[in-house]
């Protein structure tokens, strides 16, 4: 099962992906997740994107696409994955069709989140990063999912570790517009990545702004 999800940062699409990746047991793959590793371990990959990543631009297409297309040829793929944060643009996208094409893979399921931009900005700037696992989602502005008050300390809702952290481009409201400029351009941005497989193949659409169980049953309901 090989399966692209696309949203806006902020639209819960990271909440989805974990949901999707239990589901159907394939590898959720996320680039930022994989850039921040290599940053935090300085290795020379993360030395590379790390200004990049800061500011709120793309890391070049010659970095991100090979790390890309190496990491699906690794053993944990082979029965299918997840790709999320990947492609970013339409280069990218044409960039991994071709390699799909290449490698006789194809794609079962396109998913795009849609969310109005203002809504994902505000969504941003309450999320908070787990540091036992950052697939458990913490936002200090959705319900939902807030993080518990424990003796006067937010923790973490799913696993109770005092080791909560906002991300550190998450607070910087430029760093934001420059994400959303690059996810909303639909000539040469995510969107029109997402268009450029909206002829090739079906994409499921859902709307990101209910509650995240609701999401999430819309979007079982139409991958089944
Ligand atoms: P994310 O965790 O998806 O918000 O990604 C964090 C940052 O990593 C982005 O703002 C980019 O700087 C970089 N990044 C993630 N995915 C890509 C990609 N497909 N192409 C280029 N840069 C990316």
């Amino acid at each position: 099962m090989n399966i692209l999800i696309f949203g806006p940062n902020g639209s819960g699409k990271g909440t989805q992906g974990a949901l999707i990746k239990k589901r159907f047991g394939v590898p959720h793959i996320e680039t930022g997740v994989i850039f921040r590793e290599n940053i935090k371990k300085q290795t020379e990959l993360g030395n590379k994107a790390r200004g990049f990543i800061d500011r709120g631009e793309l890391v070049p297409d010659e970095i991100t696409v090979p790390m890309i297309l190496n990491r699906l040829q690794e053993e944990d793929c082979k029965a299918g994955w997840l790709l999320d944060g990947f492609p970013r643009n339409l280069a990218q996208a044409e960039a991994l069709a071709e390699a799909l094409d290449k490698a006789g893979m194809k794609l079962d399921y396109v998913i795009e989140i849609a969310l109005a931009r203002e809504t994902a900005k505000n969504r941003i700037m309450g999320r908070r990063i787990c540091a036992v696992d950052n697939n458990h989602p913490n936002n200090i502005f959705i319900d939902a999912i807030k993080p518990v008050e424990k003796d006067g300390k937010l923790v973490c809702r799913v696993c109770g570790s005092d080791q909560l952290s906002a991300r550190a481009d998450d607070q910087d409201e430029g760093a934001i517009n420059k994400r959303h400029d690059i996810y909303y351009d639909n000539q040469t941005g995510t969107l029109a990545a997402v268009n450029y497989f909206r002829n090739r193949t079906r994409v499921i659409e859902v709307d990101g702004a209910p509650g995240v169980g609701e999401v999430s049953a819309a979007l079982a309901a139409k991958l089944s």
